[in-house]
């Protein structure tokens, strides 16, 4: 049975914030996502103003047979923010973000981005390991992992979430942490968006301002090698050095790798920089002694503007032979943008307690995704096998399931299940059918209850 087309005046009379319907100034803006693939037309979003307007919306969704979306950042690249008909609970507006110097302890709203994150942090010299883009929203990355500049030094994203506020689908405000609903903590820490609408985040900090960092940019036939340094170098570095690398073509359609080393030691010259900087086919070095604001900005991505299709697989190694036949598969793309991002898992995820998270990668050497991006329609056949078959190659040195951040809305659940593994995954159901058993929150990775 198709759902009712809802009075919208009923639902704008019971929250603060702005509803938006099809028929409103603003609709189109509000229901584009990261990922310009995706094309979808809600009934309403409803733009919360706080956890009685998060609660409201669910009462109307539920009222009204609407089917349920979570919107933060906009990011995830499967869509998940947006849907056909139903009803958006968009945290957009919801971006303050406090910070408490003396207990290092910084307090997000449900919609914050990392640009307001970092920006609140580093006016007290503060940081938590977050994610490279400014854009993208601290709960949705959070939820997910989180994965950055800082995570050999501090591990990953949740490793330093605390605490939650969650407003349930039945409208209940649930305070996870260690001293209450701690296991549903447990489950926040890589579970995605299954269990509540976040509508505060804690986290803890860490000291620091400046880092030595930026972009050193390789190309032509040397570039196998240079991955091969970067690959060694990363493996055994030490926890205040962290490196992501993407390999790509630029526009002569050579192979081309950018290293992005994020530095926070005390040395001058640190052994490991310096052999990452002269590896063989450097170009361009842009590493520099910068804030960690600039550090942030390494990295950026247009909104809404492109395709994208991203697939990929936690490695225990990589061999030289994967990297050869990766650097291939680029060459085979023939086309800019896109390419293959490489991140290394190395340092603190490592001393983590493992079962102090849901998620399922800890162990894996590095993170690697082939993650297509075009424009023209005309391309998405051609795009979305490239991914999928550049994933292929990887998944002979696959651990875990894939990244759940980044998967795309076809993953089969046996994937979702494979990212924590049997047990977690099990545990994760249990606490879905407590804090969610009519499994409402479905537009996620999802864990469905039964
Ligand atoms: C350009 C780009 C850069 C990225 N960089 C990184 C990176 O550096 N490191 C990394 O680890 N990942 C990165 N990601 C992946 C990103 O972390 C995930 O896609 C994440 O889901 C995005 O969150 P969002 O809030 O921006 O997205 P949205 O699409 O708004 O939300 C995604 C999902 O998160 C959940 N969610 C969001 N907010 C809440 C909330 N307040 N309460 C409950 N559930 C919520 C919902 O299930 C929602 O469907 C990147 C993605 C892109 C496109």
């Amino acid at each position: 049975m198709m759902p009712e087309t809802p009075d919208l005046d009923e639902l704008r009379r019971s929250v603060a914030g702005a509803v938006l319907g099809p028929d409103d100034a603003g609709y189109d803006a509000a229901r584009r996502c990261f990922n310009a693939l995706v094309d979808r037309r809600p009934a309403v979003i409803a733009r919360c103003a706080g956890t009685g307007d998060v609660a409201a919306a669910f009462d109307f969704a539920r009222a009204h047979g609407l089917e349920v979306a979570v919107r933060g950042g906009g990011h995830n690249p499967a869509g998940h923010c947006v849907l056909d008909g139903g009803l958006v609970i968009d945290l957009s507006t919801m971006r303050t973000v406090e910070v408490d110097a003396g207990t290092r302890i910084a307090r997000a709203a449900g919609g914050a981005t990392w640009l307001d994150f970092d920006a609140a942090t580093q006016a007290y010299g503060l940081v938590t390991p977050g994610g490279v883009v400014g854009s993208t929203g601290v709960a949705g990355l959070t939820f997910g992992g989180g994965i950055g500049h800082l995570t050999a030094q501090h591990g990953l994203t949740c490793d330093n979430l605390v605490g939650a506020e969650l407003v349930t689908p039945d409208g209940s405000v649930v305070h996870a942490g260690l001293d209450g609903h701690a296991e549903l903590l447990w489950a926040l820490r890589g579970g995605g968006g299954n269990f509540g609408v976040a509508t505060r985040l804690e986290f803890r900090l860490h000291a620091l301002d400046r880092v030595v960092g930026g972009q050193l940019a390789f190309r032509g036939k040397d570039v196998s090698e240079a991955l091969r340094r970067f690959r060694d170098i990363v493996a055994g570095s030490p926890s205040d050095l962290s490196c992501q690398a993407i390999i790509g073509v630029d526009e002569a359609l050579e192979p081309a790798v950018i290293a992005a080393p994020c530095y926070s030691g005390s040395e001058a010259d640190p052994a490991e920089l310096r052999a990452l900087r002269s590896a063989p086919g450097l170009v361009e070095d842009g590493v520099r002694s910068h804030g960690f604001l600039d550090q942030q900005l390494v990295f950026d991505s247009p909104y809404g503007e492109n395709r994208h299709y991203w697939k990929g697989h936690f490695v225990r190694e990589l061999p030289d032979e994967l990297l050869d036949e990766l650097v291939a598969r680029i060459v085979a793309l023939g086309r800019p943008p896109g390419g293959i991002l490489i991140e290394s898992l190395h340092g603190a995820p490592k001393d983590v307690d493992g079962d102090a998270g849901a998620l399922g990668f800890r162990q894996a050497a590095f993170n690697v995704s082939a993650t297509a991006i075009w424009q023209d329609a005309a391309l998405d056949a051609e795009s979305i096998g490239w991914a999928r078959e550049t994933a292929a190659v990887l998944e002979p040195w696959s651990v875990s399931g894939g990244y759940a951040n980044y998967m795309q809305a076809d993953e089969p659940i046996e994937r979702v299940r494979a990212a924590f593994g049997d047990e977690a995954f099990e545990r994760l159901r249990a606490l879905k059918r407590r804090y969610d058993p009519g499994n409402v929150l479905r537009r996620n990775q999802n864990i469905p209850p039964g």
